[in-house]
C-alpha cells in the first residue's frame, strides 16, 4: 500500500515560476539544483524543505539536483554526519545519482582563484585578530574603518597568503578579506573574510590544509564550479547575495549560477536549528540524534513517521518569501493522514485490566477474524483468540462512572470489537483498594458483535486474549518543548518533563511480532506504532508515532 517512489508534484510557487520562465524563455537550458549541508550534524525537518525544493524542482523541470557537502569547518564536521545525510535524503525518497560532490573537491581551484584576486587587487591578507576584525566593522549606521593592512602591496600579500597555505602562521595569526568597500551600506561587503587559518584535520583532506575558505567564498564558487542554475537557500542569505555576484563577477567562473532566497521553516513547539539538537543530544536531554522526540529526520524515522507523510507535510506548506511559523498540528495532521491510509489495524491494550469471562468454558479458545485495513479488503482478515481470560484497558471501566461514561462499569453491557457483548459483574480489588480483575459474562448469541434481539450497546472496547496476547513495552512521546516558541537560547526552561512515558506492560496481538515487520500500525482506539529499533522478538518495544486526535495542544491549554 506504500508507495515509494517520489512522483513529480505540480505545486507552484515563486521559484518553481522564476525556473518555469528561465526555460521558457531559454535564460536555462537545464536546471540544476543543490543541496548543500554541512555536515556537522544530523538533518532535520527543516532540511527537508529544502532537500523537497531543490530535489523537487529538479525532477519536475527534468534537470538535477546535486548532494554537495559544504565541508569548510574541520572543526566541526565528522564523517558520522556525512554518513547520516545520504542515509537520510535517500530515506525521504530522493536521489542524487553520480551527483555527489564535496567543497572541500575544490579547495586547490578556490586556493588558486584567491591568488587571482589578490594578484588583481581584490583581497589581501589581514594581520589583525578576528576581534579587531569585528570591531572595526562598523554598525549599520555608520561606516567600518580600513584595515592598516588593506594597501599592502600584492606581492606581499602573494607571499603571506602561501605561507598562510604553508602552515607558517598559528590558527587566528592572519585572515585573507576581500577588498571591497569598509563604507558598503551592506556589511557583507565590508572587506569579507575569504581564509581563516586553521590547523586542524578534515575529514577528507587530512591535514593537507592549513587554511580553510569562508562558507561565502566556498559557497558561491562551487554552485559555478558545478554549473548551478538555481542556487536555493534561505532567507538570511539575502544580504550576502550581493557578495555572491561579486565574487562570481571577480572571477574566471565556467557559469553563473543565480542565488534564490526562500523563508525558512519554522515549527510550533520546535526548536530547528543543528546547535540546539547538538546541545539536545551532547546535554543528554535526549537518547541520541535519532530520539523520537528529535525532530531531526532520524528522529522521526524512528518514531514511525513515513517519508511520504512528510513530502505531503513539505507541499501543504509550500514555499514563500516571507518567515513564518508553522503549526506543529499541521505536521502531525499530515503523519495521520498517511498512516491512516497506509498503516493495519491492531490491538495493543497499553494498561492492561484483567477481564475473566465467567460463563466461558475454562481452557477453551476460539478464533475470530478482524479486519486488517476497514478502507482497504485487499488488506485481508487476520484471526485473534478469544478465550476466558482477556485484558481491556484500564481506562476503559470505572466502578462509579460519572453520567456520561458509557464504557464498562458494574451492570453495563459493552461491545469487544469483532467478539461478543460482555457485563460486569463483580470488581476484584487488592488490597491497596485498586480494582485489579473484573468478573464478567458473556452472550455468546452475540458473537462477531452483534445481538440477535437487536439491543444495542453504547461501546465497542479494544481487548486481548490474555492467554494468546504478548507482553510489550510501549513508548509514548509527546512534544520535547511545552512551550509554542521555545527560547533557543535557554531551552532547558521550556523542556517537557512528560516527553516520554514508557509503558512496560501493555500487550500487544502475538502477530505483531511475528511478523517482524517495521512497519508502523494503528493500535485501534490508540494511535500509531512502529517497532523500535531496540525491538527483539523476545521483548518487543514500540514506539508510539501519533495518538489519534490532536489532543496535545489542549493538554497544555489546560495546564495554563
Ligand atoms: P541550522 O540552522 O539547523 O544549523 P544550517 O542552515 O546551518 O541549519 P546547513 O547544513 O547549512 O544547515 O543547511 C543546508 C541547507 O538547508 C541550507 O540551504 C539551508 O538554507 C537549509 N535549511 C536549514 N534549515 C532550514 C529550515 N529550517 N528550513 C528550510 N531550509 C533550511
Ligand atoms: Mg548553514
Amino acid at each position: 500500500m506504500t508507495t515509494e517512489t517520489v512522483t513529480a508534484e505540480a505545486g507552484r510557487d515563486f521559484i518553481r515560476d522564476i525556473v518555469a520562465a528561465d526555460l521558457d524563455q531559454g535564460r536555462r537550458k537545464q536546471i540544476v539544483t543543490r543541496f548543500p549541508p554541512e555536515p556537522n550534524g544530523y538533518l532535520h525537518i527543516g532540511h527537508a524543505k529544502s532537500i523537497a525544493l531543490n530535489f523537487g524542482i529538479a525532477q519536475e523541470f527534468a534537470g538535477r539536483c546535486h548532494l554537495r557537502f559544504d565541508d569548510t569547518n574541520p572543526t566541526k564536521e565528522e564523517q558520522e554526519y556525512i554518513d547520516s545525510i545520504q542515509a537520510d535524503v535517500h530515506w525521504l525518497g530522493y536521489d542524487w545519482g553520480s551527483n555527489l560532490f564535496y567543497a572541500s573537491d575544490y579547495f586547490e581551484r578556490l586556493y588558486e582563484w584567491a591568488e587571482i584576486l589578490i594578484r588583481n587587487g581584490d583581497a589581501y591578507v589581514d594581520d589583525q585578530s578576528q576581534e579587531q576584525i569585528r570591531l572595526t566593522r562598523g554598525t549599520l549606521t555608520e561606516a567600518g574603518k580600513n584595515s592598516p593592512f588593506r594597501e599592502r602591496s600584492i606581492a606581499e600579500n602573494l607571499d603571506l597568503f602561501r605561507r598562510m597555505r604553508a602552515g607558517e602562521f598559528p590558527n587566528g595569526a592572519r585572515v585573507l578579506r576581500a577588498k571591497i568597500d569598509m563604507a558598503s551600506g551592506n556589511i557583507n561587503l565590508r572587506d569579507p573574510v575569504l581564509y581563516r587559518i586553521l590547523h586542524a584535520t578534515h575529514p577528507r583532506t587530512g591535514d593537507k590544509w592549513s587554511i580553510y575558505p569562508s562558507y561565502d567564498y566556498a559557497h558561491g564558487q562551487s554552485d559555478a564550479i558545478e554549473g548551478i542554475t538555481h542556487s536555493i537557500c534561505t532567507l538570511e542569505f539575502e544580504d550576502h547575495r550581493p557578495l555572491y555576484d561579486w565574487l562570481l563577477d571577480k572571477l574566471p567562473v565556467p557559469s553563473k549560477p543565480h542565488q534564490y532566497e526562500f523563508a525558512r521553516l519554522n515549527l510550533t513547539y520546535t526548536l530547528l536549528s543543528k546547535r540546539v539538537l547538538t546541545e539536545l543530544v551532547r546535554g543528554g536531554h535526549v537518547a541520541g540524534w535519532d530520539d523520537p522526540r528529535m525532530p531531526s529526520l532520524a528522529g522521526l524515522k524512528r518514531r514511525g513517521v513515513p517519508p511520504a507523510a512528510i513530502r505531503g507535510f513539505i507541499k501543504r506548506i509550500g514555499v514563500a518569501k516571507a518567515n513564518s511559523v508553522v503549526d506543529v498540528g499541521m505536521l502531525e495532521f499530515c503523519i495521520r493522514e498517511e498512516l491512516n491510509r497506509t498503516a493495519l489495524r491492531r490491538m495493543a491494550v497499553l494498561r492492561p485490566l484483567k477481564v475473566m469471562i465467567e460463563n466461558y468454558p475454562e481452557g477453551q479458545l476460539e478464533e475470530l477474524e478482524a479486519v486488517n485495513h476497514p478502507d482497504d479488503p485487499a488488506a485481508g482478515m487476520r484471526k485473534i483468540a478469544f478465550g476466558r481470560e482477556l485484558f481491556i484497558e484500564h481506562d476503559d471501566f470505572m466502578e462509579n462512572p460519572p453520567k456520561k461514561f458509557f464504557r464498562l462499569s458494574p451492570g453495563n453491557e459493552v461491545r469487544l470489537r469483532y467478539a461478543y457483548f460482555i457485563k460486569c459483574h463483580d470488581v476484584v480489588k487488592n488490597t491497596a483498594g485498586e480494582v485489579v480483575e473484573l468478573r464478567c459474562t458473556y452472550d455468546p448469541a452475540t458473537k462477531g458483535g452483534n445481538a440477535p434481539d437487536g439491543r444495542k450497546v453504547k461501546a465497542t472496547m479494544h481487548w486481548l486474549s490474555a492467554a494468546k496476547s504478548r507482553p510489550a513495552e510501549i513508548r509514548l512521546y509527546n512534544q520535547l518543548f511545552t512551550n509554542p516558541s521555545p527560547d533557543a537560547a535557554n531551552f532547558a526552561g521550556d523542556l517537557n518533563p512528560q516527553s516520554l512515558e514508557i509503558l512496560s506492560d501493555a500487550r500487544i496481538e502475538p502477530a505483531i511480532v511475528e511478523a517482524r515487520s517495521r512497519e508502523p500500525v494503528q493500535f485501534e482506539r490508540q494511535g500509531y506504532f512502529v517497532p523500535d529499533p531496540d525491538s527483539t522478538p523476545e521483548h518487543p518495544v514500540f514506539n508510539r508515532t501519533i495518538g489519534l486526535r490532536d489532543t496535545f495542544a489542549k493538554e497544555v491549554a489546560a495546564k495554563g
